[in-house]
């Protein structure tokens, strides 16, 4: 029986706070809280019966969250607002004596830079104060890192090659929309490729390396080699692995419009006066695109993530693939949010269960593939994202 305080009531809150006030045996209350008030009250009433309360905080503002946090005592906080929280709500959890989950690594605002470096250099901090600190427990960095445990644990001696393959077969009916907030992931995806061979991190043009990836129940589709945060934990906890790669599905008309933002300036994250008033273009761009979390009604069709594995198993070279589907309509018909929420909120809810209930547990910083993958594995499948795996297969790489 534990107190959980969310943070964020974005898509990906509306998500996590249904799916742990669904479990009231392991999380007895819950705080949503969030820069906008007044969404985290929407997101309470739909859960109905007062089992979420609500408040209103700046979580830029560490003193705010101290304050936030002492009065509702939680033992846990879920990170769910935006990477430029990350190190306040981190140093909020240290000040206060509590655990802290996440689901994307810091980001300054005024550089898109991914790296762990940041929220790696709390260590120290967080073992003497006592408590855990899981990194990136979302679908991409969360499963696809949980995955790659599992199978370093139970199908590989030594993991050579990992592909993580992502791909969006859905379809919103807009013209150009993003997933997730649109700041976030316009920063992520126009930034230059880069993966890890032979000891090295490989860098190259934004969208370079494409390859036809073939999905389960999906098909073929047009897959890029971009820069994802978790390649840079998995090397490191990995050493065997020689080479690491991200692979993300775009279409035509997507990448068109992305060119199109970014040759016109709307990407630029540096300020620009207009008409006397500071404003940032992607900030302002993300004002007038869809908003992700209004996706849900009309999306139809499926994600499919996971990772294509090659590597060595009692001397022998194998492959392995292990992935799972998602229907955005079967998610929006459980909790009003489309599958690219569903797929992170559900992660972050049971990474906050294996907290709380012991599973996981140590002092300091994690990324979630340290942790034993076998009880969050068998949850997942349980509360909405069942997996599956493939042996010696074609991985088409
Ligand atoms: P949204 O933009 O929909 O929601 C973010 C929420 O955070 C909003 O409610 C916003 O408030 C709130 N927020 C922003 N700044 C502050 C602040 N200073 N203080 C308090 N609240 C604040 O994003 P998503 O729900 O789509 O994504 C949430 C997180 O999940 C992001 O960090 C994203 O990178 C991550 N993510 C991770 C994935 C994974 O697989 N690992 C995949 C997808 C997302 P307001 O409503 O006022 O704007």
């Amino acid at each position: 029986m534990s107190k959980v305080l969310i943070i964020g009531a974005g898509g990906v809150g509306r998500v996590v706070t249904q799916k742990c006030a669904s479990l009231p045996e392991v999380f007895s209350e819950i705080m949503l809280a969030s820069r906008t008030v007044s969404k985290c009250e929407v997101i309470a009433k739909e859960v109905g019966n007062g089992r979420v309360q609500t408040a209103q905080v700046d979580a830029d503002n560490v003193p705010e969250l101290v304050a936030l946090i002492k009065s509702f005592e939680p033992q846990l906080v879920i990170n769910v607002a935006l990477p430029y929280q990350d190190l306040t709500i981190m140093d909020a959890c240290l000040e206060t004596g509590v655990h802290y989950l996440d689901t994307a690594n810091y980001e300054p605002k005024d550089e898109a830079k991914f790296e762990y470096s940041w929220q790696w250099a709390y260590q120290d901090r967080f073992k003497e104060k006592g408590i855990t600190a899981v990194l990136g427990c979302g679908f991409d960095p969360g499963v696809t890192s949980i995955f790659t445990a599992r199978a370093a644990k139970h199908h590989f001696d030594e993991i050579h090659y990992l592909d993580i393959v992502d791909c969006n077969g859905g379809d919103h009916g807009k013209a150009f929309a993003t997933n997730f907030n649109p700041e976030i992931n316009i920063r992520e995806i126009t930034q230059k490729g880069r993966y890890w061979e032979n000891g090295q991190w490989i860098e190259t043009e934004p969208h370079e390396i494409r390859k036809e990836l073939t999905y389960p129940n999906i098909g073929s589709r047009s897959s890029y080699l971009i820069y994802h945060e978790e390649l840079e934990s998995l090397v490191k906890n990995f050493p065997t692995i020689k080479r690491a790669r991200f692979w993300m599905t775009f279409g035509d008309e997507y990448l068109t419009h992305l060119r199109v933002i970014q040759n016109i300036g709307m990407a630029r994250i540096d300020p620009v006066i207009y008409k006397g008033v500071e404003i940032v273009p992607l900030q302002f761009l993300k004002e007038v695109l869809p908003d992700p979390g209004d996706l849900g009604e009309n999306y139809v069709g499926e994600t499919s993530i996971g990772c294509r594995i090659q590597g060595i198993k009692d001397g022998k070279e194998k492959t392995y693939y292990i992935w799972n589907n998602c229907s955005h309509q079967t998610a929006y018909d459980e909790t009003g949010a489309q599958g690219v929420s569903y797929t992170t909120g559900v992660p972050a809810m049971i990474g906050a269960k294996m907290v709380l209930s012991g599973e996981w547990q140590g002092a300091g910083v994690f990324n979630v593939e340290e942790f034993n993958p076998d009880p969050f594995l068998e949850d997942l499948g349980k509360y909405g994202l069942p997996w599956h795996e493939s042996h010696d297969i074609d991985l088409e790489l």
